[in-house]
């Protein structure tokens, strides 16, 4: 990947660096695992990891563990994965909010002992009406005034399980006619029961919430720069208090920037179960989604991800990405890398009737047509080959790059052909194409005559049956995130199945690459369903953006 570019935190860095106000960076990346990681985090990842090898730091993994009910190992299992995979190394051991939990605990007693917190007994229903709106100044509570000692005692309460959820929880005693909404007496700890928790084994009835845990965390890992998104720019204010109240050192600083959202996709991870439970999808990693593991199905390289998240930079400015934008980037690379080989998607037959039946021709071509290093293979050529039903029209079609039956067209690095007549089933469905082919026009073109388009080709005997997976936008709309009913705005043509044939030198290359296939687009095996025998294939991208 190219070097990071350069952005407004980078600039805040380089500041504290050169003021000494840090002599070194840490960084970290939260995840909730509650879900598969999705391009927008792989934006928050490249940006930490990379401010973190940037200056020679650290970027620690801090699973943000604290609610219990929507955890599950899976969650941690395949965050790791994603983040290996697209080339990132964590600082040590992963870490867990649930490891800091004790001391947390420790803080929110003493934020009772310097009479900075309650425990509130109002029903959660209530609290939200106490607490206003942007335009409503909220009201206290009438627990905000117990004593010490009550509070003390109730907070213990709630710790030994002696109050049910929803009947009590900490707040932070602020001010309930502060003007930003997360201000007023926001809620520090909450009681959740769960019957299994995987990793605090059972030990906690009471879990701090975000806004609590976070900034605690970040000061005993050490963090000098909390980096998160734009709409966590309220909480820096409960943050930097929070971290003032306490008896702590290391203060860290939280800096915000633009989420990414990315046209035809869904992003939330709440969404994307509902998607799975609805079986839109099959799962977190289906190649539609723009999920990392969806992505790295599709055929998507960490390095396209990783230089689309580095193109697209670090700003405060909200935009929704083109998903063109994103293909793009896989595109060029895949351009570059890709080897080329021929397949027809919906294949039809061409019988060349002038050519001799038993012959076979050899013909050597290149791997890529720009890199001679990526070798030749051998591709053969007989009476009867294949080109695709769509690149052929009994109507003659001057708009149209295509073979009719009044024009010359080349068949790729072979003959030009000319079709002759057609055969028709009972149903007037074309079932071959009889043409002539001219003997002298391999590797030339005949004199004074026009060719129409080369078409690319496969031989009879020489290809293999494939199954192909043509996956287009999961959504008919750019911004289905910004809408309630976005399960409305499905397109039921996600997937279109083709069953065609490819050159057999497939076989030949080395398996777990992304080939193009030439006037296609870009393929990958499907490495689910990956077996010899039948070659199936997801495609990543169309060759130009449509
Ligand atoms: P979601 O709404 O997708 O569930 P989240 O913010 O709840 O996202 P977390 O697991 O809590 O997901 O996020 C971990 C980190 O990734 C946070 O720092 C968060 O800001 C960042 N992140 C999440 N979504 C995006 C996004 N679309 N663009 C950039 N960063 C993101
Ligand atoms: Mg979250």
């Amino acid at each position: 990947m190219k070097k990071m570019q350069n952005n407004f935190i980078k600039k805040i860095i380089d500041k504290d660096l050169k003021n000494k106000k840090y002599l070194f960076v840490r960084t970290r990346f939260p995840p909730e695992p509650n879900g598969y990681l999705h391009i927008g985090h792989a934006k928050t990842i490249c940006l930490n990891f990379g401010i973190a090898k940037n200056y020679n730091g650290y970027c620690n993994l801090r699973f943000d563990d604290t609610n219990p009910k929507k955890e599950k190992i899976e969650f941690i299992t395949s965050i790791q994965k994603d983040i290996k995979w697209l080339g990132f190394k964590w600082h040590k051991e992963p870490r867990y909010t649930s490891n800091y939990f004790e001391k947390i605990y420790e803080y929110a007693i003493q934020l009772i002992k310097k009479n900075l917190a309650y425990v509130d007994l109002l029903t959660k229903k209530q609290i939200q009406e106490y607490r206003g709106t942007l335009t409503k100044t909220g009201k206290d509570s009438p627990y905000k005034n117990n004593t010490i000692k009550k509070n003390l005692y109730l907070f213990k309460k709630m710790k030994d399980g002696l109050f049910l959820p929803g009947k009590a929880c900490l707040r932070a005693k602020i001010d309930m006619n502060s003007s930003r909404i997360v201000m007023r007496d926001p809620v520090l700890y909450r009681i959740i029961f769960k019957k299994k928790n995987q990793l605090t084994s059972n030990k906690w009835l009471i879990y701090p919430t975000y806004d609590f845990s976070h900034c605690i965390s970040d000061s005993i890992e050490g963090i000098t720069h909390s980096l998160c998104t734009l709409e966590f720019s309220d909480n820096k204010f409960l943050y930097d208090w929070i971290l003032k109240k306490i008896n702590v050192s290391n203060k860290p600083k939280q800096y915000e920037f633009s989420r990414l959202q990315l046209e035809y996709s869904i992003l939330s991870k709440r969404k994307i179960q509902i998607l799975i439970e609805k079986k839109i999808v099959k799962n977190w990693n289906d190649p539609r989604l723009a999920t990392i593991s969806g992505l790295r199905n599709r055929g998507y390289t960490a390095s396209s991800i990783k230089n689309f998240c580095n193109k697209i930079g670090i700003t405060k400015q909200e935009s929704l990405i083109e998903f063109s934008f994103l293909e793009s980037c896989i595109r060029k690379e895949l351009n570059d890398i890709a080897p080329r080989i021929m397949a027809v998607l919906d294949p039809i037959k061409i019988i060349i009737e002038n050519y001799p039946d038993n012959k076979t021709e050899k013909i050597r071509i290149p791997n890529h047509p720009k890199n001679p290093k990526m070798g030749f293979r051998e591709i053969f050529f007989f009476k009867e080959i294949y080109i695709d039903r769509s690149d052929f029209s009994e109507r003659e079609d001057k708009k149209y790059k295509r073979l009719t039956l009044n024009t010359k067209i080349r068949l790729r690095y072979a003959y030009v052909i000319q079709a002759t007549k057609i055969k028709k089933d009972k149903n007037n469905n074309i079932i071959s194409i009889y043409c002539k082919y001219d003997k002298n026009t391999l590797g030339r073109n005949p004199k004074n005559e026009k060719i129409k388009c080369i078409l690319h080709w496969v031989s009879k005997k020489k290809s293999l049956k494939s199954k192909f997976f043509l996956y287009e936008k999961l959504f008919t709309i750019k911004n289905p995130e910004l809408k309630k009913d976005f399960l409305s705005y499905i397109n039921k043509n996600s997937i279109i199945v083709k069953n065609g044939l490819i050159d057999s030198y497939i076989s030949k290359i080395p398996y777990n690459k992304n080939y193009q296939f030439e006037r296609i687009g870009y393929f990958c095996i499907e490495k689910k369903n990956y077996n010899k025998k039948k070659w199936i294939f997801n495609r990543i991208v169309s060759l130009r953006k449509k």
